[in-house]
């Protein structure tokens, strides 16, 4: 996919339809309703692979420049992140600006309920920042084209336990690439946020007999799961400095940054967390030349979307499961991707993404 770039003025003077172009979007829906005070966008980035799915955020924007960015950088990852895992899914994604805890209600859900209807298809949703499953259930009042509803809708439910799988997998598929096999028995891993997908990664790595340290914002998580697994908490002040074999970011996004990655003595970056490095460009170079292998994050934590794939054709939690154990061998190869062509791995990661879309759109084109 070709990138270009756009100088401030002609970004001032053509904002929508050139900003569009800079990463080949198809096609932006915008919404608005002023009975229900909805003000929403609607991002399809690439439809090549399948109906763009994507989560609805829902978000106080300072203007409709930053909503307009998030909807088109963030369409855009999910197209990567379903082409890497194999899904036939493109990708998209929906903003609805403002406060949710002043303007979310039934009325303001079910009218994006109906823009969203009227893409057909081309565009299904799913929960995320500020969208409960609840909304969900009200937007599917008025579209059909709704994942990630709750078990008792017929839905795949929480997609948590999938992640943190695919997570831990795509960490053995690490450590196999640094120390020569995937075993993580014994290895120090930190894992920051222990929330639903951090749970479950502490679960799992208790289980194989890795020494593992928490940190969390919240003193009820931490007192919760240091109790049922034996985990140490760590302080937010001192994590960073602790000797490490892993670190798991399973929090926020951009942890990897320059003060970081100043103090980080592990050898393998590997969580579920979004956006994980700061500035992609920059810290996923230095992350390589620090001798720190870097799974990428949109390849590990695909968890979540190949759990609400299999909810598009009548849900199986097994074949979900069976799905995501397949991040381990798309992450190894991957590790041998950015190898051969001497490049940072979340760069092979975006490669091994665009290979994919290349070339199904050639047989697409076959009658
Ligand atoms: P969650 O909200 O259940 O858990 C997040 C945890 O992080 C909470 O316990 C919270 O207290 C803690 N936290 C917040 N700020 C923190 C900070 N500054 N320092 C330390 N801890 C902090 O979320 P989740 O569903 O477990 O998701 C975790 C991450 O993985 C998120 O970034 C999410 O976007 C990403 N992710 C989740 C899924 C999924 O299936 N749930 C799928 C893909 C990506």
């Amino acid at each position: 996919m070709e990138v270009k770039t756009l100088s401030h003025s002609d970004l001032s003077k053509n904002p929508v339809i050139a900003q569009m172009g800079l990463n080949n979007h198809e096609q932006i829906l915008f919404c608005n309703d002023n009975s229900t005070g909805l003000k929403a966008i609607i991002a399809i980035h690439n439809t090549v692979l399948g109906p763009a799915l994507g989560g609805t955020r829902m978000w106080n924007y300072a203007n409709e420049m930053e909503a307009l960015n998030d909807v088109l950088r963030l369409s855009r990852g999910m197209t990567f992140k379903s082409s890497v895992a194999g899904l036939n899914l493109g990708g998209g994604k929906a903003v609805i600006i403002g406060d949710p805890k002043k303007i979310k209600n039934e009325a303001l859900l079910r009218r994006f309920g109906k823009f969203v209807n009227s893409l057909g298809g081309k565009y299904i949703t799913a929960e995320d920042v500020a969208m409960t499953s609840r909304d969900m259930e009200i937007i599917n009042m008025e579209t059909k084209f709704v994942s990630g509803l709750p078990e008792n809708m017929g839905g795949s439910g929480d997609p948590s336990p999938v992640t943190a799988y695919g997570v831990y997998v795509s960490m053995k598929a690490s450590a196999k690439e640094v120390w020569g096999n995937d075993s993580l028995a014994g290895k120090r891993v930190l894992v920051q946020g222990i929330g639903h997908v951090g749970q479950v990664l502490v679960d799992h790595l208790t289980k194989e007999g890795a020494k593992v340290y928490i940190n969390d914002i919240s003193e009820e998580r931490l007192k919760l799961v240091a109790e049922k697994y034996f985990a140490e908490v760590v302080s937010a002040d001192t994590m960073f400095d602790l000797d490490l074999d892993i670190y798991a970011p399973c929090a926020l996004g951009a942890t990897v940054n320059d003060d970081t990655l100043a103090r980080l003595k592990c050898k393998i970056i590997c969580g579920a967390a979004n956006n994980q490095l700061a500035d992609e460009k920059i810290h996923g170079e230095i992350v390589g030349k620090q001798g720190i292998l870097y799974a990428p994050d949109y390849v590990v934590n695909a968890g979540g979307i190949i759990n609400v794939y299999y909810e598009l054709s009548g849900y199986n939690r097994e074949r979900a499961m069976i799905h995501a154990e397949k991040i381990y061998d798309t992450t190894f190869s991957l590790f041998q991707l950015a190898k051969k062509e001497g490049i940072p791995t979340y760069m092979a990661a975006n490669h091994l993404a665009e290979k994919r879309i290349e070339e199904i759109a050639k047989i697409n084109a076959v009658r």
